[in-house]
């Protein structure tokens, strides 16, 4: 799964990062600064769990395709 944080609509809540520490990762003003990103496999859950609590919906997630 591939992801990308509008940095431009994060507000800084910190929600993503406190709802799935092990996905998302803010700076030292609370910002989400991860541009575009690879979700590890297992982690898709978490990755959606804190894409939900955004409450600027400025983590966008790219569901996987699997063809066959
Ligand atoms: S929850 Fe959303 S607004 Fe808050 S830091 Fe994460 S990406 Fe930014």
């Amino acid at each position: 799964m591939r992801g990308r944080v509008e940095e431009d609509l994060c507000m800084g809540h910190g929600m993503c990062a406190a709802l799935a520490p092990g996905v998302y990762e803010v700076s030292d003003l609370g910002t989400n600064d991860m541009g575009e990103f690879v979700v590890v496999a297992g982690a898709e859950d978490a990755a959606r769990r804190g894409a939900r609590a955004c409450p600027e919906r400025a983590i966008l997630l790219e569901e996987e395709v699997h063809s066959g």
